[in-house]
């Protein structure tokens, strides 16, 4: 096995849990591995670190299987890593045969680059990094003695395969393939899920925890499902008492099926749905003097990089003060980033600099985040990117 060996100190991310390691990290490697081959870590001193995957393309040149010396990484420890991380699913309740649920989320279950999505016995996966492309059948073996899918089905088109050198993939794997309006059980609601086609691996399955703890406080409200994707937030609010609910989104596809979605689930009586640029139905919004009492922005990423931050900040700041001019006071915003650059702490000052433009104070009811199911690791803190804020906004000195 190729060895590679670090250059002093570089082993204490490493030794800390965090799985990644950087090209500039390496002081040598005696071989010439190919992608995703199985690398042997040593630190400066000699000492073992681990067993990683190669990845020569990327900046994150090493991933970490395991620093647990005498351990090979094999069928069967690939076998084990994914029956622990469904069993952990188990043991929170987050798994229903007719329901949607991430299995695998990378490296926060011991599986860097790998993702593995449930959607009512089906199960859509991303190979994402050089090491899991490599293994890809056994992986995919493993999923189907442990869990007998109807199908698999491949969605790895993401950009961060762009980084590893490897090329956008897409498909039926194993099985059959799923219906194209694949139907998810997600608490009272029935999501419309299209696996092959749709966006991320066919629905946002890190919101549907959000979709009902912002929905308890949907009694009476007029609702603004902001980037609403097929409306899950919207249509959880009519199910707990929402008067209305307005669906924005840009993509006339998705917004088609967010209507099938809300006709599913008898509720398409109640919302009305606008196909438009979130920035400039908001604008029109104003003008028109229209008020809501609770507002959802839940916007695609506007950070990709760090470089991106200045004018992704301004965005959020933006979107933020236009959601906050329409509430009147005690109005509630449920505010969302999936940037990973954005930290809640840079949030959270957007969305003070917002409520500043607004005129309104916005005062904190609860913090949003990633479901269980979309696990953070606390040592690994790039599995964090889903941020969210529910404020509500305050008009003291207005009658
Ligand atoms: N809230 C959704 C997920 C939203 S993902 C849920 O809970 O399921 C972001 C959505 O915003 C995508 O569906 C995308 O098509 C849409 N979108 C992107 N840019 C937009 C824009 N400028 N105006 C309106 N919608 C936009």
């Amino acid at each position: 096995m190729t060895r590679a060996i670090l250059k002093p100190g570089r082993e204490r991310s490493a030794r800390q849990g965090h799985p990644w390691i950087f090209s500039g990290a390496i002081a040598r490697l005696n071989g010439s591995p190919a992608p995703g081959e199985l690398v042997e870590v040593r630190a400066a001193d000699g000492s073992f670190v681990g067993l990683a995957a190669f990845s020569p393309a990327s900046q994150i040149r090493l991933r970490l299987w395991t620093t647990t010396p005498g351990l090979a990484v094999d069928e069967a420890f690939l076998q084990a890593r994914l029956a622990a991380a469904v069993a952990a699913r188990q043991r929170l309740g987050l798994l229903r045969p007719d329901g949607g649920c991430r299995l695998v989320h990378g490296e926060a279950d011991g599986l860097p680059g790998l993702i593995v999505d449930h959607y009512a016995g089906y199960l859509a996966v991303q190979f994402l990094a050089a090491g899991v492309e490599a293994l890809r059948e056994v992986i995919l073996d493993a999923l189907t003695s442990l869990l007998a899918p109807a199908g698999i089905l491949e969605r790895s088109a993401a950009s961060a395969r762009r980084l590893e050198g490897l090329a956008s993939r897409q498909g039926p794997l194993r099985g059959s393939p799923p219906p194209p309006e694949l139907a998810v059980r997600s608490g009272e609601l029935w999501l419309l899920a299209d696996l092959a086609h749709g966006q991320k691996t066919g629905a946002y399955l890190d919101q549907q925890a959000n979709h009902w703890r912002v929905a308890r406080h949907a009694a009476d409200a007029r609702v603004l499902d902001v980037f609403a994707h097929t409306g899950g937030f919207g249509l959880a609010a009519l199910i707990r008492g929402a008067r209305r609910a307005t669906l924005v989104e840009s993509s006339a596809d998705t917004l088609a099926l967010a209507r099938r979605q809300a006709e599913r689930n008898g509720l398409a009586a109640d919302c009305e749905f606008v196909a438009a640029n979130a920035f400039d139905y908001l604008r029109e919004l104003a003008a028109a003097g229209a008020n809501f009492d609770l507002v959802i922005l839940d916007p695609p990423k506007f950070v990709h990089n760090a470089g991106q931050l200045k004018r992704g900040a301004r965005a959020y700041k933006d979107i933020n003060r236009l959601a906050m001019g329409l509430l009147a006071d005690g109005g509630l915003l449920a505010s969302f980033s999936c940037s990973g650059n954005v930290s809640r702490e840079l949030f959270h000052k957007i969305l003070a600099g917002a409520a500043r433009d607004a005129g309104c104070q916005a005062n904190l009811v609860a913090g949003l985040g990633q479901p269980a199911d979309h696990p953070v690791a606390l040592q690994i803190p790039e599995t964090e990117y889903l941020t969210g804020a529910l404020v509500q906004v305050r008009r003291p000195d207005q009658p």
